[in-house]
């Protein structure tokens, strides 16, 4: 039998590396998170060569005692926890006693570090797992670990490592990361002597302003809550404001920044009726929790975590986001940037979206908006309504006059009166030019009480209609309210295809489609993690119109599919089903997501159609006035111009 081997501290330090130590980036976390772990509240990290000459973490934490300095570099060596119970209520960021062994395993590792309180520093070196006894060192409280030469013993690994620009940027992500997790700590980041990340310790806002620019964080709602056990804060980003990739999203759990599938999940979900295809939401989010009711120990770079209970956490996230993103949503605002609200009254030859987020706000906008010739005819539709809005003020000023004209009226009554009283007319004229003025007045009041009554219908189907009053359709494209002060544009296709797709999806969820029986079944073949996952989703699969048989080894029979698809992909659908496994929830697969899409748009109104006033009011009826809805692919469906940015078109105000 093959003798069995205790290895080595040496070879399982450098085994332990192989998980700790993944690439120089990893160095740098370890190590900042020991300098944070230490209550430093000034931490400067210092790379040169991507790190692969040195990563430096110093800071002004608590430091190492003289006589615990070499006790760091031995394996689950650790200050932090002592007991097995520790771990079910860790609150520091390291306890595995790993990093600071395994990372002098695989470099020269040096550190310097003087204890609060201690007149003296000491430093102490690690050379390919030796360790030096401390030395007397000048230096501030506080400890410095310079790790030099990393991975210069493991040649394998060195081979790895990826070009300096890309070791770089995964540095500076892992420290943007570590920046927003402590906006109370000051962090500099140097890239060969180069400043390139600095905080000052100022909050969270003023780290992301830092890090993102005033323009993300503008666009950002800002807020804290406490739910189920849980408080949840932050910045998210507005639904209406994406990101082209995932790079701009971090969760800080409980003050350790982690990836995990179940609270992405959850925001992803909450943002997805907002979101067009490959744009992502933007968050910084906050989550703390009682530590018993999470797991940190369950991956060696600690980076994901385990809850007690993912239901509670899934549903409370997705909860407070998707309460955020509605409370905030409103159709987008057209306003002129900056520069062109200083600039004199040359606004049709620009751009009138000028924010410039706004640019990947919408395709929508930038359709109707962009192209100086097209913005001229918006603009001059625009006018037009503006100048029909002073018109019909001017009506009004005339319906008040049909006060007026009754006055007119008796007044050229009396005028005849009087003239009656001429000796040179006859008497019974006058008594006839009396009635006829009678009937006159009487017409005109009865006119006066159909319009009240009118007026009093229109106001009154102005409070079913929210408040909004329908100016009419223009461009056969888009339809104007008016509300409170402010002017709002429809576009009707939009608008009409959220309102089928809301429906479709609703019948598809609620099992309201019919099936259809495939010719031959449909074969699926799965693995064991996959069969466990789709057999525990068979239930809601077969609401939405499905038959699935399970036979043995992983086999599953599809028979019959939803009917709402005509040219329905088996194969792709699964797949798609499939590639979520363990991520979303079963809610809606994307494909699925799809194809509701792409029929509801093909069924809905298309621009260059004509409404009618009454096709016009049951659409808006049937989407509730509810203009904060986006198309299905994320667009819009409405902009609001305000009285204030017309005002300023027509210098009226400034
Ligand atoms: P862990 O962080 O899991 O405890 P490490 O191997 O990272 O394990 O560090 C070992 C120990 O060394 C820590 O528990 C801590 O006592 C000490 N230590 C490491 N870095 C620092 C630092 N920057 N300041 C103070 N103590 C430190
Ligand atoms: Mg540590």
């Amino acid at each position: 039998m093959a003798t069995i081997n205790i290895l080595d501290k040496k070879v399982y330090n450098r085994i332990a590396a192989g998980e700790v130590v993944e690439r120089p980036y990893s160095v740098v976390k370890e190590l900042v998170e020991n300098a944070l772990d230490a209550g430093a509240t000034k931490i400067v990290v210092d790379i040169y060569a991507a790190g692969k000459e040195l990563v430096q973490v110093k800071d002004n934490g608590c430091g190492i005692e003289k006589s615990e300095l070499k006790k760091a570099f031995l394996p689950h060596a650790t200050s932090k926890i002592k007991e097995a119970e520790d771990l079910e209520n860790i609150i520091t960021l390291g306890f595995r006693g790993e990093a600071i062994p395994s990372i002098a395993a695989v470099s020269n590792m040096i550190i310097v570090s003087k204890a609060k309180g201690s007149d003296k520093g000491y430093c102490v070196r690690a050379k390919d797992g030796e360790v030096s006894e401390p030395e007397e060192f000048a230096c501030d409280e506080g400890t410095c670990v310079s790790v030099e030469s990393l991975f210069f013993n493991t040649p394998a690994r060195a081979k790895f490592l990826k070009e300096d620009k890309s070791e770089e940027a995964d540095i500076q992500n892992i420290m943007t990361r570590l920046i927003l997790a402590k906006p109370e700590i000051a962090f500099t980041l140097n890239l060969d002597g180069q400043t390139i990340l600095q905080s000052y310790g100022g909050g969270l806002s003023e780290n992301a302003i830092e890090i993102y620019g005033y323009d993300t964080v503008k666009n950002c709602i800002d807020f804290t809550v406490e739910k189920n056990g849980m408080r949840i804060s932050g910045l998210i980003g507005k639904a209406d404001f994406t990101k082209p990739n995932r790079t701009y999203q971090t969760v800080i759990l409980n003050g350790r920044y982690v990836i995990n599938n179940t609270i992405q999940s959850a925001i992803h979900n909450a943002y997805a009726p907002f979101l067009m295809k490959r744009r992502y939401p933007f968050y910084v989010l906050f989550i703390d929790v009682d530590p018993e009711f999470v797991d940190v120990n369950v991956h060696p770079n600690k980076t994901d975590v385990r809850f007690v209970d993912n239901q509670v956490v899934y549903g409370t996230v997705y909860s407070v986001i998707s309460k955020r993103l509605n409370d905030f949503s409103e159709p987008p605002v057209v306003e002129r940037n900056e520069n062109q609200k200083n600039e004199e009254f040359s606004f049709l030859n620009k751009n009138v979206v000028g924010e410039s987020e706004a640019k990947e706000a919408s395709a929508y906008q930038e359709r109707a908006f962009s192209s100086p010739q097209k913005h001229e005819n918006d603009f001059s539709d625009i006018a037009g309504k503006a100048r029909s809005l002073t018109l019909s003020d001017v009506k009004r000023e005339k319906e008040k006059g049909g006060i007026g004209w009754l006055d007119d009226a008796k007044n050229s009554a009396f005028t005849l009166q009087s003239a009656g009283d001429d000796e040179n007319e006859k008497p019974t004229e006058i008594v006839d030019i009396f009635a006829e003025n009678k009937k006159y007045i009487e017409e005109l009041e009865r006119k006066k009480a159909i319009e009240e009554e009118t007026k009093k219908a229109k106001q009154e189907s102005m409070e079913v209609n929210g408040g909004y009053r329908i100016v009419g359709q223009v461009l056969t494209t888009y339809i104007i309210l008016e509300k409170e002060g402010d002017v709002y544009l429809i576009d009707q296709h939009a608008a009409h295809e959220r309102l089928l797709f809301n429906r479709l999806m609703k019948d598809f969820k609620e099992g309201g489609v019919a099936k259809q029986t495939m010719l031959i079944p449909y074969d699926l073949r799965v693995n064991e993690t996959e069969s466990r996952f789709l057999s525990g989703k068979i239930k809601i699969l077969e609401k939405m119109g499905f038959e699935i048989g399970i036979s043995n080894d992983g086999l599953f029979k599809v028979y019959s599919v939803p009917y709402l698809f005509e040219d329905f992909d088996v194969k792709e659908f699964f797949d798609d089903v499939l590639s979520d496994l363990g991520l979303k929830k079963l809610d809606v697969p994307e494909t699925v997501y799809d194809k509701l899409a792409q029929k509801a748009c093909k069924a809905a109104i298309k621009s260059g159609k004509n409404l009618s006033e009454s096709e016009i009011e049951s659409l808006l009826k049937d989407i509730n006035y509810d203009l904060s809805l986006k198309c299905p692919h994320g667009r819009p469906i409405s902009v609001k111009i305000t009285r204030t940015e017309i005002d300023k078109w027509f210098k009226r105000i400034v």
